[in-house]
């Protein structure tokens, strides 16, 4: 009998049978409160009814409308409704399927613009698991280990990771700062750096904000040296961090905007947005391949753009995201095993860690799984995998929050086998 393969690692047991909005339904006969939302992807929540509705026209019309061919009106009209959220000067999108794409796009567009080698990352990124984004990605060696040489060119700074290292943020960017400085002096000069390539979170790496005075740092280096600035939005964006786009917390713009996930709320679909007149330094069909840009996927994407506008969804991150945080502090008042509480919006990361403040991958693992037990879905993340990461749709409300905390504490409480949760919570 053919099984799938032992490659694919699994965080829950459930066969889905259907899902809508926040919620799953298994073939277990139960239903789970999503606060996965397929790693970030089901941003209107899933089979929302306009998105449902959108595709279903278009499977009709034509499915594979193969845009290095013919174009078509979905990819036309998704690229217009870009327009209207992309930041000023990112007049002009290329599409791919994936993150990992994408992400190989924009650094194969900054190398033909500059002419220049070498990619600047930093430690903790999470960039996809194709070999180049692999090469690209610092958020644990399990995503590069075993198959080495990976591609050359990528160097590697620090991180303004002010909790890992006991400082405030600012003394935190600071030295990242320095840092990155001192990089251009030891290991990649400026004039063979084609680009930095951040995200405006750390996502795999560890649900943690990138401040934005380290992005306007970047800026102004990459400004001083032009060097490409491209923030990686794959899952920051698209409201998920309660602004339009992740890097809104700071005043910098990429050179180079990455998308995808949350962009067509779960269809497959893709993209970076630069100005014209970078893109022109490539060529026609220095870039393309045979799905990217499909008209499903398109068609998705504009009804989901659509519905992040019309129901407010991005207000409504930020808003239930305050509502998820407070809640969660209030827990890891009661739980010593919780070290940090951080993020914005509706992508927020747990930090267990023991006493003395190293990380504690067991208890999150215990955690994560103990969660599913109690009808709640989430993920973990970090390098050391210390982290659990709550990702709800974008649609979630005020009372699935309530709903969705009291499972975790009340996961967290097995877990550590702590006194139970007090009654009327
Ligand atoms: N960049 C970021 C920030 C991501 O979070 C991910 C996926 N987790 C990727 C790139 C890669 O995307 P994909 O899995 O679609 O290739």
């Amino acid at each position: 009998m053919t099984s799938l393969s032992p490659l694919l690692k699994q965080a829950t047991p459930l066969v889905v049978d259907h899902a809508l909005g926040s919620w799953i339904h298994a073939t277990d006969g139960k239903s789970y409160l999503d606060f996965t939302t397929g790693i970030g992807v089901t941003s209107t929540g899933h089979c929302h009814p306009r998105v449902v509705e959108a595709a279903r026209e278009q499977v009709g019309k034509i499915i594979h409308a193969q845009y290095t061919t013919v174009m078509h009106k979905p990819l036309l009209a998704l690229t217009e409704k870009l327009g209207e959220v992309l930041p000023e000067g990112l007049d002009s999108v290329f599409y791919a399927n994936s993150g990992s794409e994408a992400v190989e796009a924009a650094i194969r567009l900054a190398r033909m613009a500059t002419g220049r080698p070498n990619i600047v990352v930093f430690q903790g990124g999470f960039h996809g698991r194709t070999v180049a984004a692999a090469s690209l990605t610092t958020a644990g060696t399990k995503f590069s280990a075993g198959f080495s040489p990976l591609m050359s060119g990528v160097h590697m700074s620090v991180f303004p990771y002010a909790y890992r290292y006991g400082w405030d943020e600012a003394a935190a960017v600071e030295f990242a700062l320095k840092e990155l400085d001192y990089l251009f002096q030891t290991r990649t000069a400026p004039n063979d750096t084609a680009a930095f390539l951040i995200e405006p979170a750390l996502g795999d790496g560890g649900y943690l904000p990138t401040p934005a005075a380290f992005l306007e740092g970047l800026r102004e280096r990459a400004d001083r040296h032009g060097i490409q600035l491209i923030f990686d939005e794959v899952q920051a964006g698209v409201g998920r961090m309660g602004k339009f786009w992740g890097h809104q917390y700071s005043t910098a713009t990429p050179d180079i905007l990455i998308t995808a996930k949350g962009i067509a709320s779960g269809f497959p679909i893709s993209a970076i947005a630069a100005s014209t007149e970078l893109m022109s330094k490539g060529w026609p069909g220095s870039q393309g391949g045979t799905y990217g840009g499909n008209a499903v996927s398109a068609a998705a994407g504009v009804a989901t753009l659509d519905v992040v506008r019309d129901e407010g969804l991005v207000e409504n991150s930020r808003i239930r995201g305050e509502q998820l945080q407070t809640g969660l502090k209030d827990i890891q008042a009661r739980f010593p095993v919780i070290g940090d509480v951080r993020g914005k919006g509706l992508m927020q990361g747990i930090e267990f860690t023991t006493e003395d403040g190293t990380p504690d991958a067991a208890t999150a693992a215990a955690v994560q799984q103990a969660t599913t037990n109690h009808g709640l879905l989430t993920l973990t993340c970090g390098p050391a995998g210390n982290v659990v990461r709550l990702i709800p749709a974008l649609i979630v409300t005020a009372e699935e929050i309530t709903t969705g905390l009291e499972r975790f504490e009340n996961a967290i409480a097995t877990v550590t086998a702590a006194a139970p949760v007090p009654a009327g919570r």
